[in-house]
């Protein structure tokens, strides 16, 4: 774990080191939407991904073709197996770089409230949403705050963190306690598995009064083997599911 995470932050350091020389650059050739998602995944420029992604094949001594990377961005957009798992994890973490860009654009925009959407988005960051109003993914994981423990969510592609309600799934939105299961470990004070048996699905929740954390993704990655737990109690229950819904 410690040559991943070594490989981890070398990869981040080069992303923000991209960010700061070239998000600019980019971020001024894509106008945010008019109403959430301001920038979707799909629409954030591929050849940035690209640019990026080549990048971290340098960082990462790996020689990779621009017409190897384009075939391979292609099999990763179309959901087809890519057998490179490495490169696929740096085309990831190349694409989620480049959200990140255009997330702090749209969190710049908000601060300086000049124009119309900057209202706009002030009034969705208060709404209780599971989508991210950045880029439209699926909520990754929920967070605890301090000092309070109040509860965001958190999205594990561009970054942001907006509020949500105290409980709940954060894939459905059910909020009835009979369908909710908690695990936690003790090896990982301060993560707990919320198990959802409405939509069979989990998140990762991480109080950060009880644990510190300073990179969420990489928490998310650190604590895998919760995610076993929950896959193993979600086949162990399976016959639960099929009932309660
Ligand atoms: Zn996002
Ligand atoms: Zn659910």
């Amino acid at each position: 774990m410690d040559n991943a995470f070594q490989m981890y932050n070398l990869l981040k350091k080069e992303v923000k080191q991209w960010q700061s020389e070239r998000g600019s650059f980019w971020t001024e050739r894509l106008r945010p939407a008019q109403v959430p998602p301001y920038y979707p995944i799909k629409e954030l420029p591929e050849n940035a991904v690209l640019e990026l992604c080549q990048r971290l094949n340098q960082v990462s001594d790996t020689v990779v073709s621009d017409i190897e990377l384009l075939e391979t961005w292609k099999k990763f957009r179309a959901f087809q197996p890519v057998a490179n798992a490495e490169l696929l994890s740096r085309l990831q973490l190349a694409l989620c770089g480049v959200a990140q860009a255009f997330r702090e654009t749209m969190v710049k925009m908000d601060n300086s409230s000049v124009n119309s959407q900057v209202k706009n988005y002030v009034k969705f960051k208060s709404t209780q949403n599971m989508t991210c109003p950045i880029c439209g993914e699926p909520a990754g994981v929920s967070v605890l705050s301090l000092p309070n423990g109040r509860r965001f969510l958190h999205c594990s592609i561009c970054e942001h963190e907006w509020s949500a309600k105290r409980v709940g799934c954060i894939r459905c939105g059910t909020e009835e306690a009979s369908k909710l299961n908690y695990l936690k470990s003790e090896e990982y004070p301060g993560a707990e598995l919320v198990i959802c048996q409405a939509c069979g699905q989990y998140s990762k929740e991480y109080d950060l009064r009880v644990m510190n954390i300073e990179d969420v993704n990489w928490e998310t990655i650190r604590t895998l083997p919760l995610d076993y737990a929950a896959e193993n109690w979600l086949s162990e229950h399976a016959h639960l599911l099929g009932k309660i819904q």
